[in-house]
C-alpha cells in the first residue's frame, strides 16, 4: 500500500475576495522507500503540494491518505500528532534557531514530542553523528558553514525517526559541491534508514539523485518517470 496518496487534490487560495485555484487535481502515490524529486517552474504548485503532504495545510477538495489514514477527517490536533510521528522537514533556508547550539536545534522536535531530556540528548547526538557533525555539537549556526547548517537541519528532520522526510529546495542556498554532499547524505538516509524522501528542486543535477522524478506545470503533474539506479 502507498505510504502517501493524494487523490484528486485541489487547492484554492482567497486572493482579493476571489477563490483562485492553484492545484487542479493532483494524483500521486508514493510507496515506502521511494526517493521522489519534484521539479517544475516557479509558481507551478510544488511548495503548495509539499505543505499539503506535510499536513501544514489542508486541501480544498480531494483526499490525502497518509499511512493508510484519510487525513481529511482529522481535526488540527490529530493532524499535528500524525505530522509529528510521520514527517520530518528540511527547508531551503535551513530555519535553525540562531544563538542556539546544533545539539539544541536538533532536540527541538523531541521537546515538542515531550521526550525526557536524557533520552532527547542521546537521540540528538545520534542524529548528529549519523550526518557527520559529531564534532560540532556545541557550535551555533553562525559558526557553521551553509552545508553544515543544512546537515544540522537534516539531523533535526530525522531525529524523531519519522518515516518520511520532506525537503523543499534543500540545496537552493548551497554551492554545487556542497549540494552534491548534501544529496549524497539524502541518498544514504534513503538507502540505509529506508526513509522515504520527497524533495523539491529546480536543478536537474540534484533531481538525478532521486529514483523517481515528477514534473509540475501550472498546478498539474505532467510527467512521472522512474530513474534507473544501479
Ligand atoms: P512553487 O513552489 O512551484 O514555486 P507555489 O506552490 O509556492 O509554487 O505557488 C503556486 C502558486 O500559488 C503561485 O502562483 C503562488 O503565488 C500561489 N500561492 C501559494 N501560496 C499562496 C497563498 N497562501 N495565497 C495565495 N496564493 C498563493
Ligand atoms: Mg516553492
Amino acid at each position: 500500500m502507498a505510504l502517501v496518496m493524494l487523490k484528486d487534490i485541489r487547492k484554492s487560495f482567497k486572493v482579493d475576495e476571489e477563490e483562485l485555484e492553484i492545484l487542479h487535481g493532483i494524483n500521486l502515490s508514493v510507496t515506502k522507500g521511494e526517493f521522489l524529486a519534484m521539479m517544475g517552474p516557479s509558481g507551478s504548485g510544488k511548495s503548495t503540494t509539499m505543505n499539503l503532504l506535510g499536513c501544514l495545510d489542508k486541501p480544498s477538495s480531494g483526499e490525502y491518505w497518509l499511512d493508510g489514514q484519510n487525513t481529511s477527517s482529522l481535526d488540527s490536533d490529530a493532524l499535528a500528532s500524525i505530522r509529528n510521528q510521520m514527517i520530518g522537514f528540511v527547508f531551503q533556508g535551513f530555519n535553525l534557531l540562531p544563538k542556539t547550539s546544533a545539539l539544541e536545534n536538533v532536540e527541538l522536535p523531541l521537546i515538542y514530542a515531550g521526550m525526557p531530556q536524557n533520552e532527547r540528548r542521546k537521540r540528538a547526538i545520534e542524529a548528529l553523528e549519523l550526518i557527520g557533525l559529531s564534532e560540532r555539537l556545541y557550535h551555533e549556526p553562525a559558526q557553521l558553514s551553509g552545508g553544515q547548517q543544512q546537515r544540522v537541519a537534516i539531523a533535526r528532520g530525522i531525529v524523531n525517526k519519522a518515516p518520511i522526510l520532506l525537503a523543499d529546495e534543500p540545496t537552493g542556498n548551497l554551492d554545487s559541491r556542497t549540494s552534491d554532499e548534501i544529496m549524497d547524505l539524502f541518498v544514504k538516509l534513503n538507502r540505509e534508514l529506508d526513509i522515504t524522501i520527497i524533495l523539491v528542486t529546480h536543478e536537474p543535477d540534484v533531481a538525478a539523485y532521486a529514483n523517481r522524478m515528477i514534473h509540475f506545470k501550472d498546478g498539474r503533474i505532467i510527467s512521472d518517470e522512474r530513474l534507473n539506479k544501479s
